[in-house]
């Protein structure tokens, strides 16, 4: 069932906007997001990771870093995200951790594969066992990484997430 919203035109229009914008500008891919929440653009992010040279600056989850950083915390709970593209594993992953409410988007998945933007391959790798994924993972049980999982569960004063 669609839960869109009369001003779900006009925060995507600014999404995609971002996209060509910075697209052009050559700062990455031609991605870009928006967060909102009661009627507020918390912040904007889009792709930057060929000019930061950081893989990881994928519009949402920059936008998402952004927006965090506006409000003075780590949940964009009742937040929604709207994104020129169908997040890829690590943005939707993002969107998780922070909370977010609601994901609008506007290109596919299989848009962003047509131009050469492939996600399908990290879907597939998630759900594979992991003994079986393209990156060699070696699973070394440590005595002193328990430990401080131990400590974190008898941590009086910390802050869960
Ligand atoms: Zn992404």
């Amino acid at each position: 069932m669609s839960t869109s919203k009369p001003e779900d035109q006009r925060y995507l229009a600014r999404a995609v906007a971002l996209s060509r914008e910075h697209m052009e500008g050559g700062e990455g891919g031609p991605f870009g997001a928006v967060i909102v929440r009661d009627g507020t653009i918390l912040a904007e992010g889009w792709n930057q990771v060929t000019s930061a040279k950081d893989p990881t600056a994928h519009a949402e989850v920059t936008a998402i870093r952004r927006a965090c950083q506006a409000v003075g915390d780590f949940s964009l709970e009742g937040a929604t995200l709207y994104t020129s593209c169908e997040p890829c594993p690590m943005c939707l992953a993002s969107a998780y951790w922070a909370r977010v409410s609601r994901i609008v988007y506007a290109n596919t998945r299989q848009d962003a594969a047509e131009i050469g933007f492939d996600d399908s391959l990290i879907y597939d790798e998630i759900s594979k066992p992991i003994s079986e994924r393209l990156i060699p993972m070696d699973h070394l049980p440590s005595l002193e990484a328990k430990a401080v999982f131990d400590a974190w569960a008898d941590k009086d004063d910390k802050i869960a997430y």
